[in-house]
């Protein structure tokens, strides 16, 4: 071990991360519920879901790669996340804009969370890098076709509105 500091850090970093895809998984789950005027979106959702419990479980093998026991990763406190769960939960008549925006934020708040992670472990000699790119990719996939939406978003919503408007 290089450094015993940049070790901790790293560890620090995995189940911090860890606790944001569970605030993800949550996020997702409930705008999911809430999603059904717009099809297209509901399935992206569902799609990032899945890949949201796959990086949940490389964070683990991260951790179980470090040698740190994986099942004390539950316990990693969710607080972080809090502004954005708060975000996302707002039950406004433009909701999906706000979640839409919201999601834009998170994805690349994941995006920063796994660079610096893949700098820290790299620092630390640890191979773990390739687990976290495939992540990596996943959120920029991910926060790239939620700006690329954003327009057609907004034109579906107005759609909408236009419609119950009459
Ligand atoms: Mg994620
Ligand atoms: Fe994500």
């Amino acid at each position: 071990m290089k450094s015993e500091a940049g070790y901790n850090l790293l560890i620090t970093g995995l189940r911090n991360a860890h606790a944001m895809e569970s605030q993800a998984r949550e996020i997702l789950e409930r705008q999911i519920e809430r999603t059904n005027d717009y099809p297209n979106v509901k399935a992206k959702l569902k799609e990032h879901l899945k890949e949201t419990n796959e990086q949940s479980r490389r964070l683990e093998e991260c951790l179980d790669k470090c040698g740190e026991s994986p099942s004390v990763v539950k316990d990693a406190a969710l607080a972080t996340m809090g502004n954005f769960a708060a975000l996302s939960h707002s039950i406004a008549s433009d909701e999906i804009i706000k979640n839409t925006l919201a999601n834009n934020m998170f994805e690349n708040f994941e995006i920063g969370t796994y660079k610096t992670l893949i700098v820290m472990a790299n620092n630390a000699g640890i191979e773990i890098k390739q687990l976290l790119t495939r992540s990596l990719r996943e959120e920029e996939q991910m926060a790239a076709w939620v700006s690329d939406n954003i327009e057609k978003i907004t034109l579906e919503f107005l759609a909408i509105q236009d419609r119950k408007a009459v």
